[in-house]
């Protein structure tokens, strides 16, 4: 992995995908790696919470213990780091630096925490925050992807929080509502466009 104070320059700005957990980030993620597939990767990131029975072991996260992640901690592996909702997540230096060898631009999720510390790590990238269309709806979908109680109303206060201090940073120069899935799908398809396609074409 590339040393944090002397990071490899990536050719294209990663895009940072943030938002509270249910607004639909997967999804619109996933429609734009379908349609610009060629273009777009999804960091893997790691993570010490223990993988939900509806998700692939190859899918969006290395499980890994707490003795592992701290061990990488202080290898310096991380790009950043952050605590939420209870445990550990982490975006390596080597997995931006694998996406960017395969010549593709990166696609980070993280919570607002981490979009901040990637800012302070002086690393480049196109800020983009995902807005539920109101609060009853993102309750709604929350209630069918939690599996405990407690984990929902976890959730639920780190949404406020996260859309306070999304409101309150300058850092999130791209918004969008996922409020009709269609709408705010044709609305990253163009965010994407505009931030991208006259710089490829060049
Ligand atoms: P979930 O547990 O639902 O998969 O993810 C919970 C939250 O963790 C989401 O808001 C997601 O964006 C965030 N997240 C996922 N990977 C990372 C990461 O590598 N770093 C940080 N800071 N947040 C992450």
């Amino acid at each position: 992995y590339y040393h944090p104070f002397n990071p490899t320059p990536l050719k294209y700005k990663p895009l940072i995908v943030v938002g509270p957990s249910g607004v639909g980030k997967g999804t619109l993620i996933k429609e734009i790696i379908n349609k610009y597939g060629g273009l777009f990767e999804s960091k893997i990131s790691y993570t010490t919470r223990a993988k939900k029975s509806f998700e692939k072991s190859e899918g969006s996260y290395h499980f890994i213990t707490k003795e592992d992640f701290m061990r990488r901690v202080e290898r310096n592996e991380f790009v950043e780091w952050c605590n939420v909702h209870g445990n550990l997540y982490g975006t390596t230096f080597a997995e931006l630096d694998r996406i960017k060898q395969k010549g593709k631009i990166p696609i980070i999720e993280v919570d607002v925490q981490g979009a901040i510390k990637i800012n302070e790590r002086a690393i480049e990238g196109n800020f983009l925050f995902i807005y539920p269309p109101a609060f009853e709806e993102l309750r709604k979908r929350l209630g069918t992807r939690t599996e405990t109680e407690e984990e929902f109303k976890l959730r639920i206060q780190n949404a406020i929080k996260e859309i306070e201090m999304a409101n309150n940073s300058v850092l999130f120069t791209n918004r969008l509502v996922n409020d009709e899935l269609e709408q705010a799908i044709d609305q990253f398809y163009t965010l994407v466009e505009a931030l991208y396609f006259q710089e490829l074409k060049n």
